[in-house]
């Protein structure tokens, strides 16, 4: 096959959720490579069904081992090759990771064709501070995990973005009002589809509106940065109660003092105080 693109890999950025968002560039890439390396073939076949065309497609996912790479890598030294992902940019919370870095130790040409991202999508809609902001990708599902990476990103002073799934929106909004509370937070949902929404308000406003009405589909979190001006007493004396609950007094400074930035041995005195 007579192909006018040069050998190498080729990142293309795919909808998330309304098809009119692939750019012309993306099509003409698809239909021109060799293979597209995808994470699963049936949602990329549809999307080349609706575009009107077939390429070979090539299963390349998170399972992927060290034998499909290799086969990839031979591929685009001597053809060009698209890797996708199901929806959106590669490589964001998908994989590709290890593909990019070994083609690019190889001299493989790599090229990166911009789109549709959904985390960029919430930020331009949630109306929260976009001078600065960090994508932390997916919180963690356990408890102690997700309550380690809010503490540890509390005292960043950004707009703070996460990856969600709805059933587990609720338990992150209460993980949010009691190590961050005051914060403005976002909830930005089913982006660029039919249902699109994007609700701002504290943790707890937007919990109580979601037990009314629970979520459905794929969700972009956001957390507005801390205010300018120091937390005040109050905040952290509730900071201290509902770490005292579950923690010594000590602890409990150590934990509110990574969140806050304030000074433990202070915060441990107040903690001695409060218990
Ligand atoms: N690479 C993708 C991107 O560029 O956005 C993200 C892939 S990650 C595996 C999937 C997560 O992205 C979902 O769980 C959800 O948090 C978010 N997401 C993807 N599409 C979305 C949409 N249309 N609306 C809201 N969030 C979306």
């Amino acid at each position: 096959m007579e192909h006018s693109l040069d050998p190498g890999l080729y990142i293309v950025a795919t909808p998330i959720g309304n098809l009119g968002d692939i750019t012309r560039r993306a099509v003409e890439v698809l239909q021109q490579v060799e293979a597209v390396a995808c994470e699963d073939t049936r949602v990329t076949g549809k999307l080349m069904h609706h575009l009107g065309f077939k390429t070979r497609l090539i299963r390349y996912d998170d399972h992927a081992g060290e034998g499909d790479r290799e086969r990839l890598l031979a591929l685009m030294q001597e053809h060009p090759v698209a890797l996708v992902s199901d929806a959106g940019t590669p490589l964001i919370s998908d994989p590709g990771y290890r593909l990019v870095r070994e083609a690019r130790a190889r001299g493989i040409a790599v090229t990166s064709l911009p789109g549709p991202n959904a985390a960029v999508v919430g930020m331009t809609l949630s109306g929260l501070p976009n001078d600065r902001f960090l994508f932390a990708g997916f919180l963690p599902n356990k408890a102690k995990a997700r309550e380690d990476v809010l503490l540890e990103l509390a005292p960043v002073r950004t707009t703070l973005i996460f990856y969600e799934t709805a059933p587990r929106l609720d338990a992150s909004l209460a993980a949010i009002g009691a190590l961050m509370p005051g914060r403005e937070v976002s909830v930005a949902r089913e982006l660029t589809k039919k249902f699109e929404e994007c609700r701002t308000g504290s943790p707890e406003e937007l919990a109580a509106y979601y037990a009314q009405h629970p979520p459905k589909g794929e969700i972009v979190l956001l957390i507005a940065p801390p205010a300018d001006k120091p937390v005040d007493a109050l905040d952290v004396d509730a900071l201290l109660r509902s770490e005292l609950e579950v923690s010594k007094a000590s602890q409990a400074a150590a934990k509110v003092a990574r969140a806050t930035g304030l000074d433990r041995k202070t915060l441990y005195a107040r903690a001695l105080e409060l218990r």
